[in-house]
């Protein structure tokens, strides 16, 4: 019997041979585990009396054991005239984590088909604690399983079936960080790329991270043909330190180092991310430090602005600017994109749609919060490294450092 403690797994947890394990165990026939492979992977079930390839008898005993779905509630909110769809999941134990479905139209100029992609959360919030990021402010509640992080994925086919088009890419860009995480996420794209199950090719997928070194490294020699994403943010350590707080850790020059290594291992090529906010990393010095950082690589540059969250002080960078540093870059022989943030009207920056939910800080927190990160950027801009983080303002984190 699950109880709150000890829920069931979810049988996407399971690979194929410990599904034929539970199909022996339960005394059904062999032939049920490529049945219950497909249900999950390839029907519209979404519980087990759903399932009707399967005999009621082993539905009921299915039931008993493992749960269809690790998500216990999921809302969904369509934004961008449908272009994009936004899931709020919530797991056992009252998690909330957030996946980003998102339609794209041909594009004829590429070579390219219709796509869509699904960002997902690998983390219920995330310890790294980047003050410009909803999901950084809302602290870490847990690590989520092989199976909850592909089931995000299920959710997506199933509802990209319904519209009659297929999942093209998954990108590891939610909620968490996902090389702090590392074994399920390795366990989840063995899911997702298992032809008996997602069957989703390695190079269709995007692992970001925030610059977790050593997780880096992993991933080159046991999923070489994934796709790396670094969030850079800042080329210059005292910044970065501010941005990403785990730059104390892993400065930036090991992270680019670890980057250039992967992509040596790998021959894939690593895309940098910088999340562009007005007056703090926008300037030609800081795309100066950049072009200097990755000189010589044949690395791409995405640039993001901002998503405005109401702890920080910060605001997107204008366009005109974003395109000048776009420029600079691309000057400097570095192939640059510019993204256009994908669902902003719902709040659609990972994290923002849960931490709505989780409750707002009180005003005094984030006033406070605010006054720390203008004091902060202050001297951080001077080129001044502090030794310690800015705690995370949320309901889950305090205020003071
Ligand atoms: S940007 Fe990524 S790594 Fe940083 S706090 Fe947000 S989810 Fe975590």
């Amino acid at each position: 019997m699950s109880t709150a403690a000890s829920p069931l797994p979810a049988i996407s947890d399971l690979d194929p041979s410990a599904v034929a394990q539970l199909v022996a165990d339960l005394g059904l026939e062999k032939y049920r585990s490529a049945q219950i492979l497909d249900a999950i992977w390839r029907s519209d079930a979404t519980t087990w009396s759903e399932v009707t390839t399967l005999s009621r008898r082993a539905q009921e005993a299915l039931a008993g054991v493992a749960r269809f779905y690790s998500a216990e509630q999921l809302e969904r909110e369509d934004v961008e005239d449908g272009a994009t769809s936004k899931l709020l999941i919530t797991l056992s134990g009252g998690a909330k984590v957030e996946a980003v479905l998102m339609r794209y139209p041909p594009d004829p100029r590429r070579g390219r088909g219709e796509r869509a992609t699904i960002c997902v959360s690998s983390q219920a919030g995330c310890a790294v604690g980047c003050p410009f990021c909803a999901t950084g402010e809302l602290g870490f509640t847990r690590n989520l399983t092989a199976g909850e992080i592909q089931d995000q994925v299920r959710r997506a086919r199933q509802i990209l079936r319904g519209e009659g088009r297929e999942l093209t890419n998954v990108v590891f860009m939610g909620m968490g960080e996902p090389l702090q995480n590392l074994d399920p996420v390795l366990a989840s794209i063995d899911g997702l790329t298992d032809p008996l199950r997602g069957g989703i090719g390695q190079r269709r997928i995007v692992v970001s991270t925030s610059g977790v070194v050593p997780g880096i490294a992993r991933l080159a020699k046991v999923r070489p043909q994934v796709t790396l994403a670094v969030s850079l943010h800042a080329a210059r350590n005292a910044l970065r330190d501010l941005l990403v707080p785990l730059n104390r850790k892993w400065p930036v020059e090991e992270v680019i180092a670890a980057a250039a290594a992967h992509a040596r291992a790998t021959g894939r090529r690593t895309t940098f991310e910088v999340t562009m906010i007005d007056g703090i990393n926008d300037s030609p010095e800081d795309a100066a430090a950049l072009a200097q950082l990755l000189r010589g690589s044949s690395a791409h540059v995405n640039l993001i602005p901002m998503n405005s969250v109401a702890h920080t002080p910060w605001q997107e960078s204008p366009a005109a600017r974003i395109e000048e540093i776009a420029e600079q870059l691309r000057a400097s022989g570095l192939s640059v994109t510019v993204r256009r943030n994908r669902g902003r009207e719902a709040g659609a920056a990972c994290g923002q749609l849960a931490a709505e939910r989780a409750g707002a800080p009180a005003p005094a927190a984030v006033a406070r919060r605010r006054e720390l990160l203008v004091v902060a950027s202050a001297a951080a801009l001077k080129g001044e490294r502090s030794p310690t983080p800015l705690a995370p303002s949320g309901p889950l984190g305090g205020v003071e450092q």
